[in-house]
């Protein structure tokens, strides 16, 4: 919503000011443009012509949209706004990776994190301004949660960037807990899926979650996209005291959940696991992971932990990361190091925007 201000004299020389709230067009499915087209009657293919313009193309305004008549950009304009925002900050480290920053309402901010590579180029999307989930590695978890981002700020991510054109693969794994805003989560998939949107293969989109089962469930139903699963250790007790979540949705119940689903096909399911110096890498941890994963088509992501203000817990050293990865391969467990990409940029997630409010 945009708000625009409307000043009416009155005759004793005072004013009213009205205080008209603008819809925007940006984050709105094809089928959402239909009505509002057919409600404000404009021709029923001005709503393919305006989804062009918002998805497939790179203006800003309503007025640009030079394919549509003059007096029907007005109509248009005099309720909706076009609804892209560029980025407010951009930080760019020394290995290429970049990290823009967004406003999203009064002193808010979200991040999205791009991240250039041989082969692909990646932006890591942000879903919720702060999170309720209180990992307690993270320092997004440390703002609490503050709103929840609409499809259009979640796409709007991907639209106004820079690199927009280069961008191959989407990861949502920003700030917050994707799951936990599930329906605009999954009308933002739509949009980038979708023919008419950014025409992406789900394949080259991934969702994270901490474990939230039923949203969880309710995606791998209605999406083709790819799963990431933050794992972080294989013992309950344990998870339990990185991650509260686990005393709701047991990480057991997690993995029985996803074996139901066809994973030996284009759609992947990847294990996101932080190593934490002596508590989640010892020989027992990497058995227990061998366990739990046994026979299910996926790869572990082993990440490095980098210092977060505020948390005592230390990262891994490169050499028993190495040894861990390799006991995973050996149990039959497919697993990668993620290469830590840049580091002199505040590049974990919630830094940048935690930074910019304080
Ligand atoms: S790790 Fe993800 S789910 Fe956990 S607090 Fe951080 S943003 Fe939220």
């Amino acid at each position: 919503m945009v708000s625009t201000f409307y000043f009416v004299p009155l005759q004793n020389y005072s004013y009213i000011i009205y205080i008209m709230q603008k819809d925007v067009l940006f984050g709105k499915s094809l089928p959402k443009i239909k009505e509002i087209v057919a409600e404000i009657g404009l021709p029923k293919f001005a709503a393919t012509q305006i989804t062009d313009w918002l998805y497939k193309k790179n203006i800003t305004t309503i007025d640009q949209m030079t394919n549509i008549s003059a007096r029907n950009r007005e109509i248009l304009a005099e309720k909706y706004d076009f609804g892209v925002d560029l980025p407010v900050k951009e930080e760019v480290s020394l290995d290429g990776t970049k990290k823009y920053l967004y406003k999203a309402g009064k002193n808010r901010f979200v991040e999205a994190a791009y991240i250039p590579e041989e082969k692909r180029d990646t932006l890591c999307v942000s879903t919720q301004v702060g999170c309720k989930m209180k990992c307690v590695f993270c320092m997004t978890g440390k703002q609490g949660f503050q709103q929840n981002l609409t499809a259009g700020e979640i796409v709007n991510q991907v639209r106004s960037l820079p690199e927009r054109e280069s961008i191959s693969n989407i990861v949502y794994m920003g700030m917050g807990e994707p799951m936990d805003n599930l329906t605009t989560v999954m009308d933002s998939l739509e949009i980038f899926t979708s023919e008419w949107g950014f025409a992406m293969s789900p394949k080259r989109l991934t969702v994270s979650t901490i474990g939230l089962t039923p949203a969880m469930k309710h995606f791998l139903d209605n999406s083709k996209c790819n799963l990431a699963v933050s794992l972080h250790s294989p013992f309950e007790k344990e998870r339990l005291e990185l991650m509260p979540i686990q005393k709701v949705h047991n990480i057991t119940e997690v993995i029985n959940i996803i074996r139901q689903y066809d994973w030996d096909g284009q759609r992947r399911v990847f294990f996101e696991y932080i190593m934490f110096k002596d508590l989640n890498d010892t020989p027992e941890h990497a058995k227990g992971l061998i366990k739990l994963l046994s026979k299910l088509n996926c790869r572990v992501n082993l990440i490095r932990f980098h210092k977060v203000p505020g948390v005592e817990l230390e990262g891994t050293s490169e050499k028993d990361m190495i040894i861990f990865r390799d006991t995973l391969t050996k149990g039959g467990v497919f697993s990668t190091i993620r290469q830590s990409r840049g580091q002199d940029i505040a590049a974990a997630c919630g830094m940048l925007s935690t930074k910019e409010t304080t």
